[in-house]
């Protein structure tokens, strides 16, 4: 936690208040931070070894080939000492051992602290499964030794482009803005004809009459631009946050998926060092799946299709980019309680049953198998609440960050943005570990897919993005030199 306490650079207009003896004396002082910015970026290839289990399904399937690596790509912000890391990793999800660990070795390597550390996964669903004792997670290979191996190594790679981004810091001038990308991601839940909410629904369905909630077509950039020149200068990295699922490329060699593809249509213009880091926003729910068109929507093609749309909005958004006023770096984590959801009386006993009868997932018995890997989970934890880390990170007055421990259904994130007082927030979703879905009340309420395979209880949510909320708040006032002094 940062403990620096808040101030700012002096505008001309109160330097000419103060008195000549006060101004002497601020001049021999110093400025309490220094102006310049400094931003370090690298990335690390964490391509698993091919026959590695892969992740994304409810069955079981080995990589059998690379069609774009996947990495480990950090950029690492420095302030006046301060320094925090953002780190984006192409894989389905975290967990929490491995943020611990790799958060334990960058303290090591950098001495930034842990909480001053994201590290988020894009949600890709070609990419490994990681040994993480759970009992869907076994079945999917987790167990194999390749898989074991390769976790263990994980947090390691994790550190190294960490480290090797905190070596390389340089001037940089930041800018953010809000682009939009219209018509690109969707809301996954549908109400139907026959009063039920449906998941995926499937394309021109007549019986679907309209979706279930929202999406959020914001596309938030942040800019890092080499401070060297005078003029314009050379765009090192683009940031960018939409909420949208990766799950467009399918089939069993590892891919990045739209989120490569986004990095190489934003590398074509910026060239080959730039880095683009793909933070997924509260896409719980939202997919790319337009059940209006009939386009087939699947493979490689579809990930290129929508890197290229979304580049275009980062292409468009560009245009508003605004400087980032600098301002005091500060990182702060809770711990949050949530419940677990309520078992029936033997719903345990019967999923380890059907787990072990179930093998056609993609059938009839999706649902059941669903269930029954969420019940065997929910058990497994024998009434014990969770404790999920909620973190934000604060630039300023301007940019801050906030990461959530799962996928988030999108109504929380947009309320998130909008209860935040910061100009810009990038909301990332699966931060630092994955609880799985984490749906909104009202989709509870609801049913279907999402809430009927979450391990958390319905309000959870609600909370998290309260604790979101509340920490945004407090780090915008401290910012803002508002904050108590005692505190
Ligand atoms: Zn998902």
């Amino acid at each position: 936690m940062t403990t620096r306490k808040a101030s700012s650079k002096p505008s001309p207009r109160i330097c000419r208040a103060v008195s000549a003896g006060v101004l002497i004396a601020l001049l021999a002082l110093g400025p309490a931070w220094a102006a310049e910015t400094r931003v370090g970026l690298a990335s690390t290839d964490i391509t698993p070894p091919l026959g590695m289990p892969m992740a994304g399904y409810y069955h079981a399937r080995g990589a059998d080939g690379v069609l774009d690596p996947l990495w480990s790509k950090a950029l690492v912000l420095e302030q006046d000492g301060e320094r925090a890391a953002l780190v984006v990793l192409d894989i389905i999800s975290v967990t929490r051992e491995v943020t611990d660990e790799a958060r334990a070795a960058i303290v090591k390597a950098t001495g930034i602290p842990g909480d001053h550390v994201m590290i988020s996964a894009t949600h890709a669903h070609t990419g490994p499964e990681l040994a993480k004792r759970s009992q869907r997670s076994d079945d999917m290979g987790g167990r194999q030794q390749i898989a074991v191996d390769y976790t263990a190594r994980l947090p390691g790679l994790i550190a190294e482009s960490v480290r090797r981004a905190s070596e390389q810091l340089q001037p940089v001038r930041l800018s953010a803005c809000k682009g939009q990308c219209q018509d690109l991601a969707f809301n996954r839940r549908f109400f139907m004809r026959d009063g039920t909410t449906a998941w995926n629904a499937g394309k021109l369905n007549p019986n679907i009459v309209m979706p279930a909630g929202p999406t959020d077509p914001e596309v938030g950039v942040l800019s890092v631009e080499s401070a060297a020149a005078k003029g314009p200068g050379q765009i090192l990295a683009t940031y960018v946050n939409f909420a949208m699922h990766p799950d467009t490329t399918g089939g069993s060699q590892f891919s990045a998926d739209w989120p490569g593809a986004l990095s190489r249509v934003l590398g074509g213009y910026h060239g080959s060092n730039h880095l683009t880091l793909v933070a997924n926003g509260a896409c719980g729910n939202i997919n790319h799946v337009d059940t209006s068109w009939r386009g087939a929507q699947k493979g490689p093609g579809e990930a290129h299709r929508i890197g290229v749309m979304l580049g275009a909005a980062v292409f468009q958004a560009g245009k508003a980019l605004t400087p980032v006023t600098v301002g005091p770096l500060r990182a702060r984590s809770e711990r949050v309680e949530c419940d677990l959801p309520q078992l029936a009386p033997g719903e345990a006993e019967e999923a380890w049953q059907t787990v072990a009868a179930v093998k056609d997932d993609r059938g009839a018995n999706f649902m059941k198998l669903v269930r029954a890997y969420r019940a065997i989970a929910v058990a497994d934890r024998q009434g014990k609440p969770h404790r999920l880390e909620v973190q934000a990170i604060a630039l300023g007055r301007d940019v801050a960050w906030v990461g959530l421990p799962g996928e988030v259904f999108v109504e929380l994130g947009l309320a998130i943005k909008k209860n935040s007082p910061f100009a810009q927030t990038f909301v990332v979703e699966l931060a630092n570990e994955n609880i799985g879905y984490i749906p909104d009340r009202r989709s509870f309420a609801e049913g279907a897919y999402e809430p009927e395979s979450s391990r958390c209880a319905p309000g959870s949510g609600e909370k998290l993005a309260g604790v979101a909320i509340q920490l945004l708040t407090q780090l915008h006032r401290e910012n803002a030199g508002l904050a108590d002094a005692t505190r």
